[in-house]
């Protein structure tokens, strides 16, 4: 099994000065953590924060990665530039770049495949909306999601890929799926990898929740059997906050 992770999503939030006096907070908040602890800032804040968080237990992530090297992608980051900053996650099919900004599964396949390439670890995003939740088609949209993104990925790197469950109607809205909820999703999750790829990697791959957990709601999610940790939003705002989730996060 592998260690769970609590992942920071900051979302287009702090300025390289504000991104310093945030995980300078943090660091010594969460340094005896015994889960994998990750910091995801906005792209003009990963030279700072990795200066401060290298030597440290606070790995750090991108939340977006391009899959060629380099060329004519005006706004996009490739990953050999962001390996040049010290990445090693990038989050990628946020609900957030999939609605507003087009993205598509078959663009995150090629975004995860590129971050494997790279040794780059991809926190891979998949979740129904409200609408999809009450017509029921929670487990069949939320599969072919996962299975578009797994597309052409061999066993031997899906084994280190990231999936999160983040149900849209819980991300930024304060309303948390139920630990049953998220636990029967992140399950359906497991099943379907261990179909594709056998038990024992379906078993190894790390399944976050992620959609308004906070230092109240994590105790429940993180102890659910399917689920390996949590992927946060506005949580990740506040160090000492986040500090519960990481500590919640490391129970054995
Ligand atoms: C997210 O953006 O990935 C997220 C889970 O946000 P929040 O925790 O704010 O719902």
């Amino acid at each position: 099994m592998h260690k769970p992770i609590i992942a920071g999503n900051w979302k287009m939030n702090k300025t390289p000065e504000e991104a310093k006096a945030l995980v300078s907070e943090l660091i010594p908040l969460v340094k005896d953590a015994k889960c994998d602890v990750v910091v995801c800032p906005p792209f003009v804040d990963l030279c700072p924060v990795h200066k401060l968080v290298e030597g440290t237990n606070i790995h750090l992530g991108c939340q977006n990665i391009h899959w060629a090297e380099s060329g004519a992608y005006t706004g996009e980051i490739s990953p050999k530039m962001l390996l040049a900053f010290g990445v090693e996650y990038a989050i990628i099919g946020h609900s957030e770049r999939r609605a507003y900004f087009g993205e598509t599964d078959e663009g995150v396949n090629k975004r995860a495949k590129a971050a494997l390439a790279n040794g780059i670890t991809p926190i891979i995003c998949v979740g129904e909306t409200l609408e999809q939740r009450e017509a029921g088609v929670t487990e069949t949209f939320v599969s072919g999601q996962t299975v578009a993104a797994f597309a052409g990925i061999p066993a031997v790197d899906a084994v280190k890929v990231v999936i999160a469950y983040e149900p849209i109607w819980a991300i930024g809205t304060g309303r948390t799926a139920t630990d049953e909820q998220a636990q029967e999703v992140c399950f359906a999750i497991r099943e379907l990898l261990r179909r594709e790829y056998g038990a024992l990697i379906s078993r190894k791959v790390c399944i976050l929740y992620g959609g308004s957990m906070n230092a109240k709601n994590c105790a429940g999610l993180l102890a659910q059997p399917d689920i390996d940790g949590g992927l946060i939003g506005g949580a990740s705002l506040k160090p000492a906050d986040f500090a519960v989730i990481v500590r919640e996060g490391s129970r054995e």
